[in-house]
């Protein structure tokens, strides 16, 4: 199925991860189908906190050959890789991340986002890429349910981090709810 010209569907986020999280494929890749210009597509990405593959695993994985991308993808996962520590890997920045396979936002090593999983167990859906899912104390690894809040958007986030701390943008791990 190809989509391009008046749709813009890169303007929506579930779409837009899916193309490039599930699809594997890449923004050039994304852009041209759609008919815009890479720049088009990494500002929507951006704008919709979709995470990007680094330049490094984007070169490793071989982008033009799907067949090796997915060999490459697959042998990497799980207890074959050498940073493999039992499902639950600790971001440098605090967050945890869980191994999900088959979940439709994972990571392309398999893994999403704690705080996330336990937002959509609780809602009984998955979240959309657009969705942010805030820590009320500040404590990236605190994903009990009760410090969780759901944000539609960037947009509402920021409003509530701008009310909390009125006047000045308090940092996202700084917030104090
Ligand atoms: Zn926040």
């Amino acid at each position: 199925m190809r989509i391009r010209g008046k749709n813009e569907p890169y303007k929506n986020p579930t779409w837009l991860a899916h193309q490039y999280h599930r699809l594997q494929k890449s923004s050039t890749t994304i852009a041209n189908e759609a008919g815009v210009t890479q720049q088009i597509v990494i500002y929507f990405m951006n704008k919709f906190g979709i995470e990007r593959r680094s330049r490094v695993s984007a070169g490793r994985l071989g982008m033009k050959n799907p067949v090796s991308r997915k060999k490459i993808s697959f042998s990497k996962l799980g207890k074959k890789n050498p940073n493999w520590k039992g499902g639950v890997h600790i971001k440098a920045d605090g967050y945890r991340l869980v191994r999900s396979l088959g979940h439709p936002y994972a990571d392309r090593q398999g893994y999403v986002a704690e705080h996330r999983l336990v937002m959509e167990r609780h809602l009984g859906r998955f979240l959309s890429p657009g969705e942010i899912v805030h820590h009320i104390n500040g404590i990236p690894d605190d994903n009990r349910y009760a410090n969780l809040l759901l944000f539609s958007g960037q947009k509402e986030h920021l409003r509530h981090h701008h009310l909390l701390s009125p006047g000045k943008l308090i940092p996202m791990r700084k917030a104090k709810g």
